[in-house]
């Protein structure tokens, strides 16, 4: 009888951000006195080295870890980050901000969206970006952390982080170690299934050490070693609503300061990122192969970076979808083995914090409860399927009419949860977070009207609100929020305050914006 007794040993398989995440959480909430921490890596077959922008949850991962964030910033290299802003994506030469925080504030019982679709319906209403002290920070380049009193938009700033992928592995793996994890440096050869179970007994390493362990976490990466090798968990494709396989990627030289804010610019066959860093800009093109060639794709990265190139360009191959389960008998998959969306909107790392929050809630005994195993998965698929949802609408809500890849999205059918949000938000301008649901109704107004959504009536309880009002009161959160925003210290000022790395170029201040 198992199931009383509990797990001592884990095993992580995998040293890239999911290992060393999972590595720094694990030891600092169980300690390594009652559980031994194992992580194997292989330095011969490295990680996928991307990765590096991420959004406002990451907060609480860093403080689960007890991380100093000026300590965290400076030592990977890193930068703040208001939002994405999106370049070109609904039509070409059109332009929109994702912020993160909120938009205005709702009014007791009346919802800002209901009075911003209620003004903006007899064009009353300023865009939405100058409700939002991060949209409005970004644009003049500035950035603080929250003010902790309530009555201000400073209140309401939401952040995250850039950061260097590699510098941030490093960083986690400085804090496991100090508590506790052991690390291997070796390739696993072979996985020892049990013969009662089919249940992981142990790891074999090229060295022809075994590693036993009660619980193994797989983050190797886009192969799942054990979670599909070994143990046969199958691949739920989605490439036919998120059809990009492939992406180029290629850091370039510091021009000017950073801006607060990730940029994301639609190209032809996909899209491209912007993510500044204080000592280099991470720049990569995400396409679809059948669509455009790895040298097209090249070409126009290379042709549109701000600073000199400062390495080969690398190309990275995928297929959107995730594990059919992400945790089968005594194997959790974290990160890459686990599925994967393109990192429109900066979801993978922040899949990584989910899957180890919710495992150590349901931390299993050597019993392996089917009902917590079934729990998981069942969680972790809506929340999988829920920023699959959010993404596929960015690039389906187009009108880049003549693209035969955006047309090919504008007209594909997708999945029924997202049209029935399309037609409630186009006949009342209402969006409701479900229980699963990262993304706010901050990020999905910002999309929706982003991608060219207009609303045909307005919730009603804005009619609540005289229409005069509703304008003052509007008018007067704008003025608040720009006044608000010109407080603000500028963003590479704030860097330089708290947490410059050592690597980083001086950058003097711009006087723009
Ligand atoms: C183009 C692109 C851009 C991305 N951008 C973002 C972003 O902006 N934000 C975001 O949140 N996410 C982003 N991601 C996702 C993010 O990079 C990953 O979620 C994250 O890096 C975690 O990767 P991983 O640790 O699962 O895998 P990997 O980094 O691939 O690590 C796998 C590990 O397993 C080890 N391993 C494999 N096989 C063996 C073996 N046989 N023996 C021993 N060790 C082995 C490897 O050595 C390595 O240590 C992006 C992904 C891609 C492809």
């Amino acid at each position: 009888m198992t199931s009383g007794q509990q797990i001592k040993r884990i095993a992580i398989v995998g040293g890239g951000t999911a290992g060393w995440m999972a590595a720094a959480a694990l030891a600092r909430v169980l300690g390594t006195r009652a559980f031994s921490i194992t992580l194997i890596e292989s330095e011969e077959i490295g990680t996928v080295g991307v990765g590096e922008a991420t959004i406002p949850p990451i907060q609480a991962f860093n403080a689960l870890l007890g991380i100093n964030e000026d300590d965290f910033v400076r030592a990977t290299g890193g930068t703040f980050k208001l939002g994405i802003e999106f370049a070109d994506w609904w039509q070409s030469g059109h332009r929109y901000f994702h912020p993160f925080g909120t938009y205005g504030i709702d009014f007791g019982p009346v919802p800002f969206e209901g009075l911003w679709h209620r003004l903006n319906r007899e064009g009353r209403a300023g865009p939405l970006e100058a409700y939002s002290i991060c949209a409005t920070a970004a644009a003049a380049g500035r950035f603080s952390r929250p003010a902790q009193n309530g009555n201000t938009p400073l209140a309401h700033i939401g952040y995250a982080f850039h950061f260097d992928a590699s510098l941030y592995a490093r960083f986690l793996r400085t804090h496991a170690e100090a508590a506790g994890v052991i690390r291997r440096d070796d390739r696993i050869v072979g996985v020892d299934l049990r013969g009662e179970d089919g249940f992981i007994e142990s790891v074999t390493l090229a060295s022809g050490d075994k590693v036993a362990a009660d619980l193994f976490i797989d983050c190797s990466g886009f192969r799942g070693l054990l979670i599909a090798e070994a143990l046969g968990a199958g691949f739920e494709d989605w490439s036919h609503w998120l059809p990009n396989d492939r992406a180029v990627a290629l850091p370039s030289a510091v021009v000017g300061a950073p801006t607060p804010f990730t940029r994301s610019t639609a190209r032809a066959a996909g899209w491209q990122w912007r993510i500044p860093l204080q000592h280099r800009i991470g720049n990569g093109y995400v396409y679809a192969s059948n669509h455009l060639s790895d040298d097209e794709a090249t070409a126009t990265l290379l042709a549109s970076l701000d600073g000199e190139p400062l390495a080969e360009p690398r190309l990275l191959r995928f297929r959107a979808g995730r594990r059919q389960s992400f945790w089968v008998g005594n194997c959790v998959a974290l990160g890459l083995a686990s599925g994967f969306m393109e990192p429109l909107e900066s979801t993978s790392i922040h899949l990584v914090q989910a899957g180890i929050a919710r495992l150590l809630e349901m931390l299993p005994t050597r019993g392996f409860e089917a009902a917590d195993i079934r729990r998981y998965n069942r969680l972790m698929t809506a929340e999988f399927e829920s920023i699959r949802d959010f993404l596929i609408f960015h690039f389906h809500a187009n009108d880049r009419r003549g693209d035969p890849y955006w047309d090919e999205l504008r007209t594909m059918a997708i999945p029924d949860a997202l049209t029935e949000r399309l037609l409630i938000y186009r006949a009342t301008g209402r969006i409701f977070r479900e229980a699963d649901d990262l993304f706010s109704k901050t990020s999905w107004l910002a999309v929706m009207d982003g991608q060219g959504q207009t609303a045909e009536g307005f919730d009603p309880l804005a009619a609540a609100m005289p229409i005069d009002e509703a304008h003052a009161r509007l008018a007067r959160i704008a003025s608040v929020t720009e006044a608000a925003a010109q407080h603000m210290p500028r963003h590479n000022d704030f860097i330089r305050a708290h947490c410059a790395a050592a690597l980083a170029p001086k950058i003097e201040p711009v006087e723009a914006g």
